[in-house]
């Protein structure tokens, strides 16, 4: 297989800022690999800083694993994707790129679609929230109402005025809020706001704590009475066992474990445990978030909006109808390049530069 790849700078159609963080850019990395059949397949990596990667660190990984690559052959995913993790354990998202490619190639190879080739259903009342990232009141507001058609809103918390914040857009809406701290919380603000939560229609909180709170979070689930869900804590299948009875669910992401494979592999550790699991996203252009939407049969809540928060997605994938997401008709993950001038100044990039 030839790996090749180019940089995706994915606009954001509002400043995005969470409780750490604010961007109005998400650089990320698309990757096509080539079989010697002719038969492609596209993946992508959306890299955090939270978790140590950026655009430089997935090239570097991407550029070590062209020869390894080379003579792969792509159906063996295991040991394809194990040995990518033991070489390179801290770069999930690149990882996720490389994995994210492999199902797309053999979803194609074989003619079917990545759902099928997963062993699922075709997914037909999948609901996605929509995120409305922290900002002044006015604008949250504003945001509030764009996203009217949306049945279920995430909204960014962990700052000051959170919980007014939360009550003036109650007021505005009827969306279910699903309400994302963003470990922005000390342990007695979430007994105090989580108290007045209850009253506004969250459906749940995610990550109310620092990185490693495992004890905070099991104080808190024993009073809280809206469910308490990790995000930033969890990564991959071997971390999930030790927050077994802290939480009540968690945030599965395809560019925090590092691909497809990891993500199932943690669907079934997080039930054996009895967790609840919500599968979200990074800012990701439909590649990626095309790739999630196939194995949203497997869990419970759905958090796959990154691609509607860019201006300039390159390519078409899943749709999304006031919150209904509907695959692409097509094989591998049904995606395609949105136009071709898309595909093809992609295309020059790559071969003026470091890809093969
Ligand atoms: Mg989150």
């Amino acid at each position: 297989m030839n790996l090749s790849y180019y940089p995706l700078d994915l606009k954001l159609k509002h400043t995005f800022q969470i409780a750490r963080e604010t961007r109005d850019i998400q650089k990320n990395v698309v990757v096509l690999l080539k079989d010697t059949d002719g038969v492609d397949g596209v993946g992508e990596a959306a890299p955090t800083r939270f978790f140590g990667e950026e655009v430089k660190s997935v090239s570097s990984v991407l550029d070590q694993s062209i020869d390894l690559l080379k003579q792969a052959n792509p159906f063996y995913l295991e040991d394809i994707t194990l040995l990518l993790k033991e070489r390179f354990p801290g770069d999930a998202a690149a990882r996720a790129a490389i994995d994210i490619a492999l199902y797309d190639m053999i979803g194609k190879k074989l003619k079917i679609p990545l759902f099928q080739l997963l062993g699922l259903k075709q997914p037909t009342t999948t609901v996605t929230s929509f995120t409305i990232g922290i900002d002044t009141l006015e604008k949250m507001c504003k945001k509030v109402d764009e996203a009217k058609d949306f049945p279920i809103l995430k909204i960014k918390a962990g700052f000051k005025e959170d919980i007014e914040t939360l009550r003036k857009l109650r007021k505005i809406t009827k969306a279910i809020f699903r309400v994302d701290v963003n470990t922005g919380w000390t342990f007695h603000e979430a007994r105090e706001k989580l108290n007045c939560l209850e009253n506004l229609g969250v459906e749940l909180v995610e990550q109310p704590f620092p990185v490693g709170s495992i004890d905070a979070l099991r104080k808190v689930k024993r009073h809280a009475k809206i469910p308490i869900f990790v995000d930033e804590d969890i990564k991959e299948a071997k971390d999930i066992p030790a927050f077994s009875g802290a939480v009540d669910g968690i945030n599965i992401k395809l560019m925090k474990c590092g691909g497809v494979r990891e993500a199932i592999r943690m669907i079934h550790t997080a039930r054996a445990h009895g967790l609840k699991i919500m599968i979200g996203c990074n800012i990701e252009s439909s590649v990626s978030i095309t790739a999630a939407a196939h194995l949203t049969p497997l869990v419970d809540y759905v958090d796959l909006d990154g691609h509607l928060l860019v201006t300039n997605d390159p390519y078409t994938g899943v749709t999304v109808d006031k919150g209904r997401l509907t695959l692409p008709a097509g094989d591998g993950l049904g995606v395609s390049p949105r136009n071709d001038k898309a595909l093809s100044s992609s295309q020059d990039w790559c071969k003026q530069t470091v890809c093969p």
